[in-house]
């Protein structure tokens, strides 16, 4: 039989998230390198509207595995159900988004198929018949090929990475729905609740500056708000670390789990540059980062690059500002 290349499709409230077409591009690729056929599989509870709907808009076959304890995303869930199936169909490769979901389930998933794990791919090379992935390590400073050694392999697609082709296909795919072998009753996930959405104008702001982990603490966050402040159509973004230490909320943030940008500038204050963050705002028309490293990976995504203490070039540029509107 054909090897197969599986691909686990994320979904929300009904709709298939972006992601995963994504997803659907990386296992295209590796199906032309490697010759294994690509197949959707879905879980949820009723889910023969989103795998038709998923067979039409890639022209792949899917399988959808309904159970009541697959309403919503549950890892105990997912795994116990992924493996019962995938080990009947034996696929090569296992892929999915890395997200937040991905990276929950993508390791222990392998462990049970006795499988490699491979997170956060960037690129597929293929040399002399041997398939490697690639990825970014310490925050985007290093490259790193990696070559599973098992038979199997789960995979983890970075978002951005691989872009959601209009497939447009000629025929659908066929669509296979299975009922879920019995469920465990070690967890299952009753509800999930979605964080209050506040309008903030991220995605309308002209300018975002943006604050990392750099700005040293809370009260510094004046610095960043007095600089966005003159901006006309300004918004202030933050990366994940800023968010996790509870200094800005979740709705600032930028990047792979946050939010996409793409305004006309874009100040990154104290931000590393991790593969992560950098996903969420690549698309900047122009992008002008503060860092005291020289060799922090911002600045390869930077069209101006200032090394320098935030603490001392906010103030400093506040004042020429000041200085320039006075004379103007
Ligand atoms: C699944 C997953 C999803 C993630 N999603 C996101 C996401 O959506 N968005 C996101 O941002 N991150 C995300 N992350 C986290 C990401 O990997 C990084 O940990 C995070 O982006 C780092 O934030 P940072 O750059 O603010 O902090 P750090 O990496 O700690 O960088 C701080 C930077 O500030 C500089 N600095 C220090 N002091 C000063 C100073 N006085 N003046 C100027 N510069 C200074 C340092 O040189 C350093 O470069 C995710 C991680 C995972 C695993």
């Amino acid at each position: 039989m054909k090897k197969q290349i599986a691909i686990i499709a994320e979904h929300h409230k009904e709709s298939v998230v972006s992601a995963t077409f994504e997803a659907v591009s990386f296992a295209l690729e590796l199906s032309n390198l490697t010759e294994a056929k690509p197949v959707i599989i879905v879980l949820g509870k009723s889910i023969k509207e989103m795998a038709e709907n998923l067979s039409k808009k890639t022209g792949l076959d899917v399988v959808g595995i309904e159970g009541g304890p697959l309403e919503f995303y549950n890892a105990e869930q997912y795994k116990f159900t992924l493996k019962y199936y995938l080990e009947s169909i034996d696929p090569e490769y296992i892929c999915m988004t890395h997200t937040a979901m991905g990276l929950d389930l993508a390791p222990g998933l392998a462990t049970r198929l006795d499988a490699s794990c491979i997170t956060a791919v960037e690129g597929i090379k293929s040399q002399d018949g041997k398939i490697s992935f690639l990825r970014s390590m310490f925050g985007g400073k290093l490259r790193a090929e990696i070559m599973p050694k098992l038979k199997k392999s789960v995979i983890t697609i970075l978002p951005g990475a691989w872009k959601a082709q209009e497939l447009d296909p000629m025929e659908n795919g066929h669509v296979d729905i299975k009922a879920a072998p019995s469920s465990i009753s070690t967890s299952r996930t009753i509800t999930v609740k979605e964080a209050e959405e506040e309008t903030l104008n991220l995605d309308d702001a002209e300018v975002i500056v943006a604050a990392g982990r750099g700005i040293g603490n809370e009260e510094n966050l004046h610095l960043v708000k007095d600089l966005a402040k003159i901006f006309n159509k300004s918004a202030i973004g933050a990366s994940k670390a800023v968010c996790d230490l509870g200094w800005l909320g979740y709705k600032h943030q930028i990047g792979m789990t946050g939010r996409t940008v793409s305004p006309r500038l874009y100040i990154a204050c104290g931000i590393s540059g991790s593969s992560q963050h950098i996903s969420g705002m690549k698309d900047s028309q122009i992008v002008v980062s503060i860092n005291i490293d020289p060799n922090a990976a911002i600045f390869n995504v930077s069209h101006y690059c200032i090394v320098e203490d935030l603490a001392t070039f906010i103030p400093v540029l506040l004042e020429e500002f000041r200085n320039f509107v006075g004379t103007t």
